[in-house]
């Protein structure tokens, strides 16, 4: 059954949903979007998505006057136009700038941004391979400098989640010029050493993970201790457990960096009950 989709104030079929060739995210990827879970007809961590996404807006100067009530009243329309009250999975939603002849300046012109928005139904809480945990390998982080607005100019993340699968893992962490880990190709990465999740501090390197804010909130109230600092892929392969987080993956083990086993090659257990911890809470918390 084709799904409902959400474009420029209309719900369509998503046969029907047409964008212009014109459109600055088509040409440039002039376009920012997030990703939200929702699971039992809850959305996780609604708003700060929602301040994200503002965020990326003003980042790039896209000038437009985001209703929060009404965002809301979309995604809530959309999973129950798509009749996916009972199930789990995540909506993708895209604002770019517009449609106006290619240049490469940006005109004070004003245009009217595009936007829309998708289902897509996902098993997040109980995903067989997200259990089993995943092979991660490390390759050379080939992205701008402006990592944390999350614009959708996603080819070299794309390029290297699709060499990492060829190369027979799951996903590759990204290394800087400095050999440190900045993140997944989609996701946040982490290890525990010592008990302690480390994780990379925020700044322009990485993108702000909402699930990573939670996460370290969950590891705070767990009374573990937490270090924001950056890792190289050594420290990361001598360590006791690793884990990535995102929207689409909530939180999911990582047992192998490169050709390392970590721990005894299953999920450890305090991602587990990281794991656990944070799906409670954000279902409860869920709107
Ligand atoms: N880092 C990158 C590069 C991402 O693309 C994503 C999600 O798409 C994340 C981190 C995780 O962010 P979030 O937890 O907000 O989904």
């Amino acid at each position: 059954m084709s799904r409902k989709v959400f474009l420029n104030g209309d719900y369509l079929d998503e046969n029907e949903a047409k964008i212009s060739i014109f459109d600055r995210g088509v040409l440039f990827a002039d376009s920012v979007y997030e990703v939200t879970a929702f699971i039992e007809n809850k959305l996780i961590d609604f708003k700060p998505h929602i301040e994200r996404l503002e965020r990326s807006l003003k980042e790039i100067n896209i000038e437009y006057n985001l209703d929060y009530d009404r965002f809301l009243e979309i995604h809530k329309n959309l999973i129950r136009f798509n009749n996916l009250e009972n199930n789990e999975g995540l909506i993708y939603f895209q604002i770019s700038r517009g449609n106006i002849d290619r240049d490469f300046l940006i005109k004070d012109q004003k245009i009217k941004p595009n936007v829309f928005s998708f289902t897509q139904k996902k098993s997040l809480t109980n995903d067989p391979k997200i259990e089993k945990g995943l092979h991660i390998i490390s390759l050379e982080d080939l992205r701008w400098k402006r990592r944390d607005i999350k614009t959708t100019q996603l080819l070299y993340p794309s390029i290297a989640k699709t060499k990492a699968i060829r190369m027979g893992a799951d996903d590759a962490w990204l290394l800087d010029e400095n050999g440190m880990v900045t993140e997944g190709t989609s996701n946040n990465a982490y290890i525990i050493s010592n008990d302690t999740v480390i994780t990379r501090q925020l700044s322009n390197d990485i993108l702000h993970g909402i699930t990573r804010r939670t996460i370290l909130q969950v590891s705070s109230d767990l009374k573990l201790k937490v270090e924001e600092r950056p890792f190289d892929i050594e420290e990361a392969k001598n360590s006791q457990e690793a884990f990535i987080t995102s929207a689409s993956t909530l939180i999911a083990p990582v047992i192998k960096i490169n050709d390392k086993v970590i721990g005894n090659g299953t999920i450890g257990p305090i991602t587990k009950i990281l794991r656990e911890t944070y799906v409670k809470i954000s279902i409860k918390n869920g709107i």
